[in-house]
């Protein structure tokens, strides 16, 4: 009985939706838990691999993070939606690793992209398309969302009270620090996030005023490639298909009459 009430409580307090697609979705960790262990993850990570802070790779992705981030914020404003990205501390970085074709965007805004991945995403555009879905998958609370339902799987009743009571969570936290420990690279969104991330990434290269086009040439060089001996990173936890590409080009004259 007690469990269920919890439960109960669970449901009513924690569900909520993404903006945009308008989708119900379970959030039991807030961002007030989740933010910390993100973030002293990515400052560990940033001491543990070599930047690249100068350059026209490094000027192009700061550039695009910023005309991303403006787009968002005034997006969010003009429609008079509550912005997801208000508690956001944007920071991007460019890790010297041309063996690594990868990138990605932890809860708060916290980006990393692989100077690897600049070879298939080579102009403003498709950068747009790759940092574009990565936030996407951030203002949408894909890792809180997945970290919730793990909470659900793994925890069992006594975590869940002391979540619900406002508790210290010690275990909790450190599976958490773990799992952003190793952003990226570790589990694939699920094929839902992953669709709601090409969605929201076209909406966002779209209003921040990058070619939606190149979304699709961008996932073609990256299938290209992964047919190599060494598939890039990227397509381990974002497996290109032909419905991903089809999708996209179904959605962006959707996207350019609706946004
Ligand atoms: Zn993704």
């Amino acid at each position: 009985m007690r469990l269920f009430s919890i439960l109960i409580l669970i449901f009513f307090s924690a569900c909520s939706t993404v903006s945009i697609t308008e989708r119900k979705q379970l959030i039991i960790l807030g961002d007030d838990v989740i933010y910390p262990q993100a973030f002293k993850a990515y400052e560990n990570f940033k001491k543990k691999n070599k930047l690249i802070k100068e350059g026209t790779d490094y000027d192009n992705i700061q550039e695009v993070t910023e005309n991303l981030k403006k787009a968002i914020r005034t997006f969010y404003k003009t429609h008079n939606k509550p912005d997801p990205t208000s508690n956001f501390r944007w920071e991007v970085i460019l890790i010297d690793n041309k063996d690594m074709k990868n990138a990605w965007c932890m809860p708060g805004g916290k980006m990393a992209v692989y100077s690897g991945i600049l070879e298939l995403a080579n102009n403003n555009n498709a950068i747009a398309a790759i940092m574009g879905h990565e936030i996407a998958h951030a203002v949408a609370r894909h890792s809180s969302e997945r970290a919730s339902q793990g909470v659900l799987l793994d925890f069992g009743t006594m975590a869940l009270e002391q979540l619900v009571l406002g508790r210290s969570l010690s275990g909790g936290n450190r599976r958490l620090y773990e799992y952003f420990a190793n952003f990226g690279l570790m589990l694939p969104f699920s094929r839902s996030h992953e669709t709601e991330a090409d969605y929201l990434g076209l909406v966002f290269m779209y209003i921040a005023g990058y070619e939606m086009e190149e979304s699709i040439k961008m996932w073609e060089r990256m299938s290209k490639d992964g047919s190599n001996s060494q598939p890039p990173e990227f397509l381990s936890t974002h497996p290109s298909n032909r419905t991903r590409i089809e999708n996209i080009k179904k959605w962006i004259p959707e996207v350019k009459s609706n946004f």
